[in-house]
């Protein structure tokens, strides 16, 4: 047993509530903030309107094995992102009867048809990716919940919080019998933002810059600005900020593929936003992200490394004898498999009936992002039913997973400046980086770490969406 899991429940309240005081002032002096939902300008101006991020107390425990086989499993996955993306046909065929009824995943696929039409290659590919796994209690293994490829957050706050906790442990005297160097060191921030600057320089012109798509208005914007900053310090990169409709508005591409933003020549373009259906109000939207897809410019991420990320080819990965086609590598597949949740596709009518039978065990999901749109319970067995009732394809924008179950253990969160004492559960995000130039590899990392935890009552996960917090690791 850690020394954490004796200390972590007899924490009494007031020492947590003192404790928890000391943290969040710790977060504002490190910039461990994000915008506050009752100031109206915390969204669009910057140093307006802060609050600390929604934080854990004390870090969240993991066996160490199990931590070793999560990072080891970043490269792997990296890899497979690109190895998968170079298929074309595969992400058109695999997502075709989505596409018939999940209007957001038509358009991007739109996108990608036109890039293959036009024999569009990347020749620099960058992902900055996170794996999400949760550590399913009966089994006690690590199984994937879903691999992000656009907009992959809180790599900038992420690291701080691991900051907070080993500061916490290491100063304050209630937390003497823990070690600090059990939070792994974190180092996500700098690594992602070295990874823009590695792909801004193999872009090779000296007056580009890096473009961070934006939404209009955003309340995790430090989050964004401390990559910025490492960009600026590190390697004198500089970036601008644009949303959509702005890149719509002042962006061209030249006859050479360059792209043209405030006459400014763009090398890397980091999406920030555009991963739902709310990024694109209007045609302006999708004209800009086709815009940025047809230029030289290097997509973070391009189109195809996108689809990759969505949950209906996470589902056709798993099938049975399709990883092969992806991944040489004996060894690999097999670390890979076994992270593999059961996921199915809804026309599998067999599984589909199983799950209107026992909706607990199962998550019904669209092909969204950014929290906030799975199906669970009751609803899950309705959803079914009625989709069923429909027929035709309705089921496709679906898939169905396994619902995992981690083991839910007693924990302060702060949130707002009051600290709740809850039974909560977390998520580990592992960060990979991915860059490529033709056939070289440069880069094909894994990138630190982001904890997530949520009390055990809540079915989603987000953290923007206000349904978690940060955390970090405590390796037993
Ligand atoms: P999104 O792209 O919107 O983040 P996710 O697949 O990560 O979609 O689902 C959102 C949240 O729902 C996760 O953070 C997690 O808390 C919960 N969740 C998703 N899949 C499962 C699952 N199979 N078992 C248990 N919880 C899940
Ligand atoms: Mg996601
Ligand atoms: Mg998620």
């Amino acid at each position: 047993m850690s020394a954490a899991a004796t200390v972590l429940p007899s924490m009494d309240p007031a020492a947590a509530e003192e404790l928890a005081r000391e943290a969040a002032a710790w977060c504002a002096l490190h910039g461990l903030v994000v915008g506050d939902r009752a100031d109206p300008r915390s969204g669009t101006v910057p140093g307006v309107g802060l609050v600390h991020a929604p934080f854990s107390l004390l870090p969240a425990h993991l066996p160490e094995p199990i931590w070793r086989q999560a990072c080891e499993l970043a490269p792997i996955f990296n890899d497979l992102v690109d190895r998968v993306s170079l298929d074309g046909n595969f992400l058109q065929e695999s997502l075709s009867k989505t596409k018939q009824v999940d209007d957001f995943t038509s358009r991007l696929l739109e996108i990608h048809r036109k890039m293959m039409e036009i024999n569009k290659e990347e020749n620099i590919r960058l992902g900055l990716f996170r794996s999400d796994y949760m550590l399913d209690s009966e089994t006690s293994s690590l199984l994937q919940i879903e691999l992000n490829t656009i907009s992959a957050s809180f790599p900038g706050l992420g690291c701080l919080v691991s900051e907070l906790h080993r500061t916490l442990i290491s100063q304050y005297g209630y937390l003497s019998s823990l070690e600090h160097k059990r939070v792994p060191e974190n180092a996500a921030s700098s690594q992602f933002a070295e990874a823009l600057a590695r792909a801004w320089a193999e872009f090779n012109v000296d007056s580009a810059v890096v473009m961070m798509i934006v939404q209009p208005e955003e309340r995790n914007m430090y989050d964004q600005y401390w990559l910025t900053k490492h960009m600026q310090e590190s390697y004198g990169v500089t970036t601008i900020r644009k949303t959509l409709s702005q890149v719509e508005a002042v962006g061209q591409v030249l006859p050479d593929g360059t792209l043209l933003v405030d006459g400014k020549k763009v090398a890397v373009v980091y999406y920030r936003a555009g991963y739902a259906p709310n990024d694109y109000p209007s045609e302006a939207e999708w004209r800009a992200r086709l815009l940025i897809e047809q230029s030289s410019a290097v997509k973070c991420p391009s189109i195809s490394y996108h689809l990759v990320g969505t949950k209906k080819i996470q589902q056709e990965l798993a099938k049975p004898n399709v990883l092969e086609r992806f991944v040489e590598d004996k060894e690999e597949i097999v670390k890979l498999r076994k992270c593999f949740a059961g996921l199915w596709s809804l026309d599998d009518e067999e599984i589909v009936k199983t799950a209107i039978e026992k909706p607990e065990l199962f998550v019904l999901k669209p092909q969204r992002e950014g929290g906030g749109n799975n199906i669970y319970g009751l609803e899950l067995r309705e959803t079914l039913i009625r989709l069923q009732k429909e027929g035709g394809d309705a089921l496709a924008a679906y898939i169905l997973m396994q619902r995992i179950f981690p083991k839910a253990s007693p924990a302060y969160l702060v949130r707002g400046g009051i600290c709740h004492e809850g039974l909560v559960i977390s998520e580990l995000g592992i960060y990979g980086a991915y860059l490529r130039n033709k056939d070289k590899v440069v880069i094909n990392d894994q990138c630190g770490y982001l904890m997530r935890t949520k009390v055990s009552s809540s079915d989603e996960g987000g953290v923007a969406a206000g349904f978690a917090v940060l955390d970090s690791l405590y390796l037993t």
